[in-house]
């Protein structure tokens, strides 16, 4: 009978095949979309990750949601985060599309400074999606900045109803399935886990 330790050695060997295998070093295109909760706390989870190397980041908002997030508040107090919120607000808020066109623009033309930026290890595209959704930006435009971008720079998009374009061009997409949510049980958005 095949002990556990055999059968452990035949799965670091696969493992190890796969590791060695991976030799590509360069910057990657994550996409977090879907519609369960983790989407833009997995980007930040990145940033903190990237801060501790030692790597500049920068952080676009497309979407202003509120600004006493507590991650705002945090990375705002660290050396090497540019923090940009670029948002007129939620659609259903402003309810003013040339508004939040204009907002979603000046965003992205922030955040093409830092895609030019070989110093920026990290750019964060929170909730960009909403832009491509609602026609404020052109996907083929925006990837064809992505594409031009530093080597080595990560980039992270975040949002619901990521476009088939922008799946097809990332790396790595994860789509957040939302299985239950506090909310729906009438649980208020609480500081220190939703904002
Ligand atoms: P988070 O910032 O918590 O990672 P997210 O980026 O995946 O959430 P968004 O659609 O950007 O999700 O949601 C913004 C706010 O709504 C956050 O406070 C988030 O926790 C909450 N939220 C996320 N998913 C859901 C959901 N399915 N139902 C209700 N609230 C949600
Ligand atoms: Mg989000």
């Amino acid at each position: 009978m095949i002990t556990h330790a055999e059968r452990m050695q035949k799965k670091k060997e696969v493992v190890d095949r796969k590791i060695a295998a991976a030799q590509v070093e360069r910057g990657v295109l994550v996409v977090n979309t879907g519609n369960g909760k983790g989407k833009s706390t997995a980007a930040f989870g990145v940033v903190a990750r990237a801060l501790g190397h030692g790597m500049r980041v920068a952080v676009v908002q497309f979407v202003k949601g509120r600004s006493d997030g507590g991650e705002e508040a945090f990375f705002r107090t660290q050396p090497g985060v540019a923090w940009h919120v670029g948002g007129a607000g939620f659609t259903w808020e402003t309810q003013d599309k040339e508004r939040d066109a204009a907002a979603a623009w000046l965003a992205w033309k922030v955040a093409c400074e830092h895609l030019r930026d070989p110093g920026v290890g990290l750019v964060v595209l929170d909730e960009m999606t909403y832009a491509f959704k609602y026609g404020w930006l052109d996907v083929a435009a925006v990837l064809a900045v992505l594409r031009c971008r530093p080597a080595e720079q990560h980039v992270i998009v975040t949002g619901r109803a990521a476009p088939q374009a922008l799946r097809d061009a990332a790396d790595t997409v994860s789509d957040i399935a939302m299985e239950k949510h506090a909310f729906q049980a009438g649980v208020k958005a609480m500081p220190g886990l939703e904002w």
